[in-house]
């Protein structure tokens, strides 16, 4: 039978049948898959064969080809890699220009590690109720760097009360059908959003403190929220964004869209335009094309050596 993995505690998978039904299942102590060493094999959003045996338990028996997944290194030392979660269609990633201030660095940090990943990412700025005038303007400004790069921004208000027009309303269609990390730093209204969208089940909540219940390590936990209009939103607690990544220094600029745009027309094809003659990405700056706080953020990955520093910007 074929199903979708829809939460991991850890030992247990729920796996959504295709006739709708879930399924807990687990997986046999010598379950392998070719070419990944992880500490969970399977993952949210794994398409995957489950079969049942004579007691009635059922096992999960082959996981389907991934069009992407998410890790996360479970340490330097050991290759092992924890798969948070599969086949992700888009990534919502949750930012507020005041309270917390969401910075530019990390936005661009989370749109570079999307693009190595091919994850479209739409940024969903929250709280503007609480923005003055001048972080409005600034606001607008910033929404207009990303939409002209090319991605796609909404602005929301997740705590709205339904006589205003909801943040759900906003969000519903962006969702629909698709399966969604949702990401941000902590306080910007993850957890409000989720329930703005889930308001009759606060699934998030009850589960985790489940899962903290039983002892269980929380970076094994992960779930997908199915939504009543369609789709599913991830939702990895403790988890900012995509997992690490290695990235080689000649790559970066491709992750840059509009940096790799221009980064064509350099002299050199090794280019990393920040000193050399030629340097077409330098010109584009200084006329303005290429904003400053995305050249900023190249160059602070660029210079991020310290691989440590590096991954925890993730
Ligand atoms: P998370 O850490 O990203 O899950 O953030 P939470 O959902 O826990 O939200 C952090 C705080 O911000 C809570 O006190 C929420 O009530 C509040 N909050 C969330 N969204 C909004 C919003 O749009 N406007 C205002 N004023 N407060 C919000
Ligand atoms: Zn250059």
């Amino acid at each position: 039978m074929r199903g979708l993995v829809i939460k991991n505690t850890g030992s247990w998978y729920s796996v959504k049948t295709e006739d709708g039904k879930i399924v807990e299942s687990k997986i046999k102590g010598n379950f392998r898959l070719k070419g990944i060493r992880s500490t969970n094999p399977v993952a949210v959003g794994d398409h995957v064969q489950i079969i049942t045996n004579q007691e009635g338990t059922a096992f999960i028996s082959e996981i389907e080809d991934r069009r992407n997944y998410i890790i996360r290194k479970s340490s330097n030392l050991s290759k092992q890699s924890h798969i948070l979660a599969a086949n992700i269609d888009q990534a919502f990633l949750v930012v507020t220009t005041n309270y917390p201030e969401t910075s530019t660095t990390f936005i661009d940090r989370f749109l570079a590690g999307a693009e190595a990943y091919q994850v479209p990412v739409t940024l969903v700025f929250n709280k503007i109720d609480l923005l003055n005038e001048d972080e409005l303007h600034y606001q607008k400004a910033v929404i207009n760097l990303y939409e002209s790069i090319g991605y796609q921004c909404v602005e929301v208000q997740a705590n709205a009360k339904k006589d205003k027009t909801s943040s759900a309303d906003t969000l519903k269609p962006l969702l629909k059908d698709k399966i969604t990390l949702l990401s941000g730093n902590s306080g910007v209204g993850k957890s409000t959003l989720i329930n703005s969208l889930l308001p009759h089940v606060n699934l998030r909540t009850a589960d985790i403190s489940d899962a903290h219940n039983t002892g269980m390590h929380t970076t094994t936990f992960s779930e997908m929220l199915e939504l009543p209009s369609g789709g599913y939103i991830i939702d990895t607690p403790g988890i900012k964004g995509f997992g690490t990544f290695d990235i080689e220094k000649e790559e970066l600029t491709s992750y840059f869209r509009e940096i790799f745009k221009f980064s064509k027309e350099c002299r050199f094809s090794n280019c990393t335009h920040t000193h050399e003659p030629g340097c077409a990405v330098r010109k584009a700056l200084e006329d303005h094309y290429i904003a400053e706080s995305r050249y900023n953020s190249y160059l602070s990955m660029l210079e991020d050596k310290d691989e440590e520093k590096y991954r925890a910007a993730f």
